[in-house]
């Protein structure tokens, strides 16, 4: 392993889910729904297989129909204007869409500012780019992120934010202030903004503000989404960028020599799930409320210290509250002592200790299961 990638050994998720699947705990860990996606979008995905769309290599940039649909996709929601033809680009998930970013946009030495607490991916792909990664800490309670920390840590070297709202593992959404005041920032030090937004419809307090859409943005911004969390479908690995033209050909042109295309016919099944009724969007969101309310409720009575969450499907705790320390040691021992598996937010932090007392638990599973976690949780204490 070369020197880039030292001390990204494995991903979190990827243990966390072997311990899971090893001792037979509720996988309250990795981020992924215990119930499919909607049935007429499988069905969609079998007709284009049957009917042999998709089955030879798609178009480089995706099938025009997803094209199309990632395009209304931004105006219905967000009143963007994208071309379908030059600022989309459909991706393996979102995460080739931040790989082949980072290789597309960094030049080596360059630092590309992040909010940490981070999903796991983004530093090593900052890394295999040859850049540094600069943290932007989102503190508890709250996690709001620090404008004035922002400020200072913008050098001469910055060449991009890489930002996620809704964010994961905190649940932290940016408010419009936020947004405006970041993107004032970027557009004073000529920064670029690569957005991670596979959290969008998962909004519970206030509303998700795309960066590109505020002033001096458009040409500035790469987008970042994808159907494994709106629709359900993490396995399918269908996701996608927006942004000007440029950006978007930057972008592509690595993702050329990393996958060439995405898999085709969950392409055409992707296009149908995004132009489902507004009720399905509403519907989801609300379902996941629920779910984090009940969850919320569950933590609490089991004596964590409970974040709760305006976004995501994720609830970060702090476990101070119950005579721990060390998130690490207690995740690694939960499985065995009440048949629960969570995530320490440790990993996600460049400097461990600051994350040490934080776990996260996801929420995107069924009602019983979930209250089943939190009475095996309430025998923690
Ligand atoms: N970004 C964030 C913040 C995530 O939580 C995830 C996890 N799914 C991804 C990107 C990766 O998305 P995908 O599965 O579409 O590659
Ligand atoms: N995004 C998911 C999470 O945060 C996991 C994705 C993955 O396993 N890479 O749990």
């Amino acid at each position: 392993l070369n020197r880039r990638l030292e001390g990204h050994g494995s991903t979190i998720f990827a243990e966390m889910s072997a311990l899971a699947v090893k001792t037979g705990a509720i996988n309250l860990g990795q981020g992924f729904p215990d119930t499919d996606g909607p049935e007429e979008v499988r069905e969609a995905a079998v007709r284009a297989l049957r009917g042999g769309r998709g089955n030879q290599y798609p178009p480089g940039p995706g099938v025009p129909e997803l094209r199309a649909a990632i395009a209304d996709h931004q105006r219905r929601f967000y009143g963007l204007d994208i071309d379908a033809d030059t600022e989309v680009l459909v991706t393996a998930g979102a995460t080739e869409a931040i790989a082949a970013s980072m290789l597309a946009l960094l030049e080596p030495g360059d630092e590309v500012i992040a909010f940490e607490p981070f999903y796991d991916s983004y530093a090593a792909c900052i890394a295999m780019a040859g850049a540094a990664r600069v943290p932007l800490t989102l503190r508890a309670p709250g996690f709001r992120p620090d404008l004035d920390a922002l400020r200072d840590a913008i050098t001469p070297r910055t060449r991009l934010l890489l930002l996620n709202s809704p964010h994961n593992p905190t649940g932290m959404v940016l408010t419009r202030e936020e947004a405006t005041a970041i993107a004032a920032l970027a557009v004073e030090h000529d920064l670029l903004v690569v957005t991670d937004e596979v959290y969008e419809h998962l909004v519970f307090e206030g509303e998700h503000i795309p960066l590109i859409s505020l002033p001096g943005m458009r040409d500035r911004t790469v987008s970042i989404s994808s159907a494994g969390k709106t629709f359900c479908f993490t396995g399918w690995k269908v996701g996608w960028v927006t942004g000007c033209a440029a950006l978007v050909a930057a972008v592509r042109t690595a993702k050329q020599y990393l996958t060439f295309v995405s898999a085709g016919p969950f392409q055409y099944a992707v296009a149908e799930a995004l132009a489902l009724p507004g009720s399905y969007f509403t519907g989801f969101r609300d379902d996941l409320r629920g779910k984090r309310d009940l969850l919320a409720e569950g933590l609490g009575r089991a004596g964590f210290e409970v974040h709760r969450p305006q976004g995501t499907y994720f609830i970060t705790t702090d476990i101070t509250a119950l005579g721990e320390s060390d998130g690490v040691a207690f995740c690694l021992a939960l499985p065995e002592r009440c048949g629960v598996v969570a995530v320490p937010n440790a990993v996600f932090y460049d400097d461990p200790d600051a994350g040490r007392t934080q776990v996260r638990f996801a929420f995107c599973k069924k009602h019983d299961v979930l209250q089943e976690a939190a009475n095996r949780l309430r025998g923690l204490t």
